[in-house]
């Protein structure tokens, strides 16, 4: 292929609207452009990068057993209310009507649409397991579309789904993903880290998500050193901690005036204690009723925790008005005297002199003893606030470590959930009706790409792994005109191709500097320089992107050469 001929525009400045470096180097490297906020355009070049992170995908998804589908990205909406998940959903669920004033999704997940095609499909036990799954357009209307490919409002997953007759025999399906998973993953050049992950509005119990670890990743990863423990932080466990406020104050429970006092740190000051010893109230809606949370003046409520603990579908903050109505005015709550139920973290359990809201704008209520205040009744001490560095890991007691990372994957163990919703069943070998286990599994394909990306660059641009980068070889021909040149370079090219070496030839009349820039930016893992120079010196010039080694080989050793680099660089599953 000659790059003359391949559409390829570099950009030599930063894109203005790109924050993190993948998206930077994507867009100057001229494999994206963006359509619309949320809205990408692979170019020719950023699409064949693309495509072996699919073959990759589908590779390790059949030796997986897994058998590849197409479901429709268009769906009824029906669907959708028989599993219950057209509410939840809410806006970021694209809807539409047709022409026959029907309303149809455009798919966020497939979940439904699955489960309604395999209760047709199967009907005995001996079909099962079955695994299944496609590599798809999702469509997802993100509250804050960022970051070029990471949060995107159309992008490709690989979502795939498992049936068995058991729980148990599920746990062979989600270990062959998982398994599956950490293949795809390090055939990518990805260092991903599966962690415990929140299963958010899909249910079930199980789940995990594969994490690469870089610091622009929007999810907090908490990792203990001493025992391996590794959990999202939506939904990271902690020991209780120690608490400093378990001696009963000597003085009762006392009214103090916090005129305009609404945050922890402005209640402490106007009462003057540590912001710690002020318990932050908060009402919320769990399904439309009332509760409330306390968590540390210092700490912050994990609503995902607090919404697994419910076990609710929609927990949200709640208004003013639903606040006043429930306890008292926004900024100025409490638990005393309160009749909706109030769940505390247990990093309260202690706390026999704390401060919290009076229900009454401008007053704290100073002195509250939480464990054996008559008028503080809480419906249980739980784990509820968010974990962060130096907390202690709910395995083994040591410090926690936070480290940022990238959601590339998750597996989760459904259960039943859709399957009773939508009555699929199986006839066991008694001949009885049984209903099938599921587990989803799903891939961010186009976010996956940009993560190869952001853990593989630097100054000069992309280094591709092998496995992934759009031509495995770049032939910078310094001198087109030149006919002993030019011949070297069809030559090889040529040779590259038979040996299925995917080879880029830039033949174009620009300076070599631009030539080499260009190669350093889009990160061909080797260059090849033709020309007069090295050739003088009887070879052509060989560099490799990511250790920066030259060495000059002679043409006609050169394809042998570089394909045993590749083998060996290439990662295997
Ligand atoms: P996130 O928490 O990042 O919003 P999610 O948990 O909602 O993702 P899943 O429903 O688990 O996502 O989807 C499976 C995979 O699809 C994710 O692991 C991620 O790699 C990818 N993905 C999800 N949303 C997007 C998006 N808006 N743009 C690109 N990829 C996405
Ligand atoms: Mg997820």
């Amino acid at each position: 292929m000659r790059w003359s001929k391949f559409l390829i525009t570099t950009l030599r400045d930063d894109p203005q609207e790109a924050e993190i470096a993948s998206h930077k180097l994507m867009l100057r490297g001229g494999m994206l452009r963006k359509i619309a906020g949320g809205l990408y355009s692979f170019t020719p070049l950023g699409f064949r990068a693309l495509q072996k992170v699919q073959r990759i995908v589908r590779e390790e998804m059949n030796r997986a057993g897994a058998l590849e589908l197409l479901l429709p990205a268009l769906q009824p909406i029906e669907l959708w209310e028989t599993s219950g998940r057209a509410s939840q959903m809410g806006k970021s669920m694209f809807r539409l009507r047709d022409r026959g004033d029907r309303t149809m999704v455009l798919g966020p997940t497939h979940e439904e649409v699955i489960t309604d095609y395999m209760l047709h499909e199967i009907s005995s036990y001996r079909q099962l397991p079955c695994t299944v799954y496609q590599i798809q357009t999702k469509f997802r209307d993100e509250i804050r579309p960022r970051f070029g490919l990471m949060r995107a409002k159309e992008f490709i997953m690989k979502d795939a789904y498992s049936f068995d007759v058991s729980l148990d025999a599920a746990d062979h399906s989600y270990q062959a993903m998982y398994d599956a998973y950490v293949r795809i993953f390090r055939r990518c050049g990805l260092r991903a880290q599966p962690v415990e992950a929140d299963t958010g509005t899909i249910g079930g119990n199980h789940s995990h998500e594969f994490m690469v670890l870089a610091p622009s990743g929007e999810d907090g990863i908490l990792f203990c050193s001493a025992c391996q423990y590794a959990a999202n932080q939506e939904r990271a466990e902690r020991q209780a901690p120690p608490c400093d406020y378990s001696t009963p104050s000597a003085e009762p429970r006392t009214k103090v005036a916090t005129p305009g006092a609404h945050t922890v740190d402005e209640a402490a000051a106007a009462i003057g204690c540590p912001s710690d010893q002020i318990v932050k109230s908060l009402v919320y809606l769990a399904d439309g009723k009332p509760v409330m949370a306390l968590v540390r003046g210092n700490a912050e409520l994990n609503e995902c925790k607090l919404r697994r603990l419910l076990g609710c579908s929609v927990l949200e903050m709640a208004d003013p008005e639903s606040t006043a109505k429930a306890a008292g005015p926004f900024g100025s709550i409490g638990p005393v005297g309160v009749s909706l139920p109030v769940y505390a973290d247990f990093g309260l359990k202690e706390a026999r002199d704390v401060a919290v809201g009076a229900n009454e704008d401008g007053f704290h209520t100073a002195h509250v003893n939480l464990m054996d205040d008559p008028d503080v009744r809480i419906a249980q001490w739980c784990d509820i606030a968010t974990v962060t560095a130096g907390d202690r890991c709910p395995k083994c007691g040591a410090p926690l470590a936070i480290e940022r990372g990238i959601e590339v994957g998750h597996v989760f163990k459904l259960g039943t959930k859709y399957t009773e919703k939508f009555h699929a069943t199986y006839l066991d070998d008694k001949g009885q009706p049984q209903t099938m286990v599921m587990g989803c599994y799903g891939i961010g394909v186009t976010r996956t790409l940009q993560a190869v990306v952001e853990q593989n660059f630097d100054d000069a641009g992309i280094r591709w792994p092998v496995s992934v980068a759009p031509f495995e070889v770049v032939i910078d021909l310094l001198d087109p005109a030149d006919p002993a040149c030019a011949a070297i370079a069809d030559k090889l090219e040529q040779d590259f191709e038979a040996v299925g070496v995917d080879v880029l030839v830039d033949d174009r009349a620009e300076r070599p500097g631009v030539k080499f820039k260009d190669a350093d930016l889009i990160g061909f893992p080797y260059r090849v320089v033709v020309g007069a120079k090295a050739l003088a010196k009887g070879g052509v010039e060989l560099k490799n992107r990511t250790t920066g080694e030259i060495q000059i080989v002679p043409p006609d050793s050169l394809v042998s050469t570089v394909s045993t680099h590749i083998q060996k660089s290439m990662p295997t599953a």
